[in-house]
């Protein structure tokens, strides 16, 4: 349970062994984790007024989880119903909430607790971390679980300010606001904005969808199970072979699509008839089809998106944007075109990792000045420099092809393997040895440059120097793989150094 001494808000108001900042998948995640190995002194901060992550943030009409419920779920609490093959927005949140409190989180958690600062001590080998409100924390292991997709990025439109509508970014939906018989702009053509346009066209007077760049678009089945599969899935053991099932499909059939080369071309070819299929204006097909080649951005997993596009009151807009003025939005060819409500579906500052927090680690160093060129950390957990502190789906950590609840839950064993060892170390601080981490970076970059990423098309996987940040550049199961052994082949103990940093070429 967590104590706390209310009253000056500058004092440590917390002692404890872990603090987890984030309470979406990967925070409680973790909870759930470090109380099932017997670990209870911890607290969970989060800068909302309740758990779940990008999925408690994002609330517009749509929203909607493209990746199967089986594996879009921690592998120990499958969702209670079988009825639904995609889960919604809401019914992920109620899940989070429902694992946190099964799982006996609550009591662990500190809402409305923004964190502000982290600061490695170097002379106690723990963390201090400071909350917006003024509370300190002290831990003896930091785990951050910010998630990548939780900072709205709203592009610097000029006259962006003059705009005497009603404006939001999809992350920020404001409910209050009826777009009933309005006109509606929304800038952006990402998965965002496709499972907004169906739901926002059905009641708008005109949309105007305002596209850059094209994505590719695969179709996606229907949300609900039919009665047989609903039947089928109630059989014991039904469930878990079905998420392997899954698992498997991805690795076999999304997995190839990073790469460049053939092993991407029947999906390719796919998405291309199905555009074919579903879009019949030849001049409003040729203005949706990519450019680059397929997974080279997220690929868009929906079979509502192109037959909107053809609705009478859906205008697709390619020339690109002049300026925002009071009542519209300009763009470049002279035309105005009228907006009263204006959607930024503009995406995430994915790439900013840990921002705006600042973190200090050893001897004082700053995370952002070490990531200046593009964050980077061991297997998407760990950084030199910074002992004891963990990330949770930290930089190319995220699977574009697959289940990142499970890319979480496979660093999530890992921390608690580091933790352990922190235990039977009896003192000395943790920390990625320089080793492992050259072996694995050097394989990182030979990894990407065979991705399609590795080209110029432009996506929020990368860095504004183009390097590639976000995404893991395997299959889930690789990712399992490289994390199966044990800490101390790639970690080192910082003060006593009792286990020097071995020769890691064999690791990757
Ligand atoms: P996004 O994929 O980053 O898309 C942002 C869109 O805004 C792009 O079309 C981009 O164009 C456009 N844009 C940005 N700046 C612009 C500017 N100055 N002028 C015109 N257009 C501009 O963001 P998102 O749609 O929010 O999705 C982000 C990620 O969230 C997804 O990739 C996915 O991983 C996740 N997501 C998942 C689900 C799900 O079902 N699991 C649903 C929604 C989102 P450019 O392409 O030219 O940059």
């Amino acid at each position: 349970m967590l104590t706390e001494q209310r009253g000056l808000v500058t004092e440590v108001v917390l002692d404890l062994k872990v603090a987890i900042v984030g309470a979406g998948f990967g925070g409680i995640g973790m909870g759930v984790a470090l109380k099932q190995a017997g670990y209870h002194d911890f607290v969970i901060l989060e800068k909302g007024d309740r758990v779940g992550g990008v999925w408690r943030e994002n609330t517009y009409p749509g929203c909607d989880c493209d990746v199967p419920s089986h594996l879009y779920s921690f592998s120990f609490a499958p969702y209670r119903s079988a009825r639904q093959r995609y889960p919604g927005q809401e019914r992920i949140l109620d899940y989070l909430i429902g694992v946190a409190d099964e799982y006996g989180l609550t009591p662990h958690l500190r809402l409305n607790s923004a964190l502000t600062t982290a600061t490695y001590l170097d002379d106690l080998g723990r963390w201090e971390l400071t909350t917006a409100d003024g509370a300190i924390i002290r831990a003896d292991i930091a785990i951050f679980a910010l998630g990548q997709l939780h900072r709205p990025y709203i592009p610097d439109i000029p006259g962006r300010n003059d705009f005497a509508g009603t404006a939001f970014h999809t992350a920020r939906w404001d409910h209050h606001v009826d777009a009933r018989g309005r006109e509606v702009a929304v800038i952006g053509t990402g998965s965002s904005a496709a499972q907004l346009l169906p739901k926002i066209a059905s009641i708008a007077r005109r949309v105007h969808l305002y596209q850059r760049t094209p994505h590719w678009l695969l179709p996606k089945p229907s949300r609900e199970f039919g009665p047989l599969s609903r039947l089928a899935m109630q059989v014991p053991g039904a469930h878990q072979a079905y998420r392997t099932a899954l698992h498997r499909g991805a690795d076999a059939v999304l997995a190839p699509i990073m790469h460049r080369g053939w092993s991407a071309l029947p999906a390719q070819w796919f998405a291309r008839a199905y555009l074919h299929r579903r879009v019949a204006d030849p001049r409003l097909r040729a203005a949706v089809t990519p450019d680059y080649p397929i997974g080279g951005k997220r690929i868009i997993f929906d079979s509502t998106y192109y037959p909107t596009l053809a609705r009478h009151n859906v205008r697709l807009v390619t020339d690109p944007i002049q300026r925002i003025v009071a009542d519209g939005v300009e763009t470049v060819d002279g035309a105005h075109r009228p907006a009263a409500i204006l959607v930024y579906a503009t995406g995430f500052r994915a790439a900013e990792f840990m921002a705006p927090i600042t973190v200090r680690g050893r001897d004082g160093r700053l995370l952002h000045e070490q990531w200046r060129d593009g964050a980077e950390a061991f297997m998407g957990l760990a950084v030199p420099g910074f002992p004891n502190a963990f990330l949770i789906a930290g930089p190319n950590s995220f699977t574009p092809a697959g289940s990142n609840p499970t890319m979480k839950e496979y660093q999530i064993d890992y921390i608690l393997e580091c933790l352990r060892w922190h235990e039977q170390l009896g003192g000395p601080a943790v920390e990625v040895g320089p080793v492992a981490m050259a072996n694995y970076q050097r394989w990182l970059r030979r990894a990407i440059a065979k991705t399609v990423w590795s080209g110029p098309v432009h996506s929020w996987y990368k860095h504004v120097n183009g390097r590639v940040v976000n995404p893991w550049p395997g299959t889930t199961r690789d990712f399992a793989r490289m994390l199966a052994h044990h800490p101390v082949e790639a970690f080192t103990a910082v003060a006593r150094d009792r286990n020097p940093v071995p020769e890691a070429a064999s690791l990757f």
